[in-house]
């Protein structure tokens, strides 16, 4: 049976049926359940004679044990010791401990400490937190909201009937909220024959939902302040693996799209960004992935009193994120001199300047280290750079943009050739590598001057094909224009210049 869990924009309830996406993929043994994600929802199978709420259990608690195991760090074992416990099952603790000489002092406590792993962020909480009184009660009841979850996927109501309808859920605004909680306290079946001073009600707390009524949270504008919760089953267990996802990854940073396919990409992609050469990598699958407007960026920080914290940092534009992954690539492609030691250093220089949106900063680096000494390298790097500098010009409104563009690379083509006109001179490569140090120095007068200079000494008197190059704007663009037009057009003379002659048609 097919199952379609819909996503609804809701920050905390997509990062969990995103986590959930995670969780099932690493049970999928078998390749039966076969989750799926799309643009606005989940979809997964649920194989017959497969056991899916132990499956879900078990692994909650190994990722639970995990994450207790590297909050380990406090009791300062060695790193080696802390990777071995992380990769052992949980039975192996006593064992590694005592291999690795811990103190029995230290054992004693550790191994206290692991027979009390509850959910993270949920303390108070009298079903899932320490006020469950024991693990086994927490357990039971996480066993119990496994079971309503399922039932209420594959749309078995007689369970879920036992709790009671409620008012619609206020998150996903879809299912109906029970009236009374799970409880280890007495059987649910009960529940009936039981006077109604001894139910346990379910009330909309902080215990039930983390952020429902706290500062800087995503809940804040729902929250309808009813004695009765508004939440249901589905988005609590969602809430759940929102918290454990936290625990787990501890990222700082939470993403969010129209679309929950990027949307998991981007969150694995912010998850490495330490790492920029990965970064790319990812904008890559997520560029396949089609385009989706808007990225939120939501920073995450706890609070002791209030739990965890969302705050929206940033909204990335879906084209920005495209321009960066194509300079980042030319970057890749640009041929550094081979002298040049610290190569990766610099490449990787240039893709953080790209990333905080330095592309003038980039630019320069790259004319910086263009490589005098070759003329088919500096040929090929002046291409790039032409490259580089119009696709920083996308960042301008489209209409003066696409104006601009075809105007630049228009006249791009006649300095192309006006460079190419000389390109039987003698000692061309030399003259490359001085235009390239003007275009470094920032001298346009000289470049100016240079350049009439060159036009009035090698060219013929009289002759028609050489007079006809010459560029009618020569003297504003190369004093007067843009930055990057200035430097696009010299890109061009100078590329024209060390490409071997052709016959010149404009
Ligand atoms: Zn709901």
């Amino acid at each position: 049976m097919q199952i379609n869990i819909l996503k609804n924009g809701e920050l905390v309830r997509d990062t969990g049926i995103l986590y959930f996406y995670r969780m099932l993929r690493e049970i999928d043994e078998d390749n039966r359940i076969q989750p799926k994600l799309h643009r606005n929802h989940l979809s997964f199978e649920m194989p017959a004679e497969f056991d899916m709420k132990k499956a879900l259990f078990t692994q909650i608690v190994t990722e639970l044990y995990r994450a207790f195991v590297r909050d380990l760090i406090v009791e300062k074992l060695s790193d080696d010791l802390l990777n071995k416990l992380e990769v052992a099952p949980k039975e192996h603790l006593i064992e590694l401990l005592e291999a690795a000489k811990v103190s029995p002092d230290k054992i004693k406590k550790i191994v206290a400490k692991s027979q009390k792993i509850y959910f993270p962020y949920l303390r108070n909480s009298g079903k899932f937190g320490a006020n469950a009184g024991t693990v086994a009660n927490f357990h039971q009841n996480l066993k119990e909201l496994l079971q309503l979850f399922l039932d209420s996927l594959l749309k078995q109501r007689e369970h879920l009937e036992l709790y009671g309808e409620g008012s619609n859920c206020s998150v996903c605004q879809e299912n109906t909220a029970p009236l009374y909680d799970i409880t280890h306290k007495y059987a649910i079946e009960t529940i009936e024959k039981m006077k109604p001073n001894k139910r346990i009600v379910r009330t909309d707390s902080k215990y039930l939902y983390t952020f429902k009524g706290s500062e800087n949270n995503t809940f804040s504008n729902y929250g309808r302040v009813n004695q009765y919760s508004s939440v249901c089953f589905e988005c609590e267990f969602f809430n759940l693996l929102f918290l454990l996802y936290v625990k787990v990854e501890k990222p700082q940073y939470l993403v969010m799209t129209d679309s929950l396919e990027i949307t998991y990409l981007l969150q694995r992609k912010i998850q490495m960004k330490k790492n920029v050469y990965t970064t790319q990598a990812f904008y890559y699958q997520v560029a396949g992935l089609g385009r989706s407007s808007k990225v939120r960026l939501y920073r995450i920080t706890t609070d002791a009193n209030q739990g965890i914290l969302l705050q929206t940092e940033e909204i990335i534009e879906y084209e920005r994120l495209k321009v960066q992954l194509i300079l980042m690539d030319l970057v890749d492609k640009f041929s550094f001199p081979d002298q040049l030691k610290n190569r990766n250093e610099l490449i990787n220089q240039l893709k953080k300047h790209i990333l905080n949106d330095n592309y003038d900063g980039a630019y320069r680096l790259l004319l910086d280290n263009i490589g005098i000494d070759d003329e088919t390298r500096l040929a090929h790097n002046y291409k790039l750079l032409g490259n580089f500098i119009t696709e920083t010009m996308n960042s301008l409104e489209i209409r003066r943009k696409e104006t601009m563009m075809n105007e630049m690379k228009n006249r791009g083509k006649i300095y192309w050739h006006f460079g190419n006109s000389f390109s039987r001179i003698e000692n061309k490569k030399n003259l490359g590598f001085r235009l390239t140090q003007l275009l470094r120095s920032d001298n346009r007068t000289r470049m100016h001057e240079d350049l009439l200079h060159l036009y009035f000494t090698t060219t013929e008197k009289g002759n028609d094909e050489s007079f006809s190059n010459f560029p009618n704007w020569l003297a504003e663009d190369i004093l007067c224009s843009s930055t990057k037009e200035y430097h696009y057009y010299v890109g061009q003379i100078i590329q024209g210049l060390l490409t071997v002659k052709k016959e010149n048609k404009i």
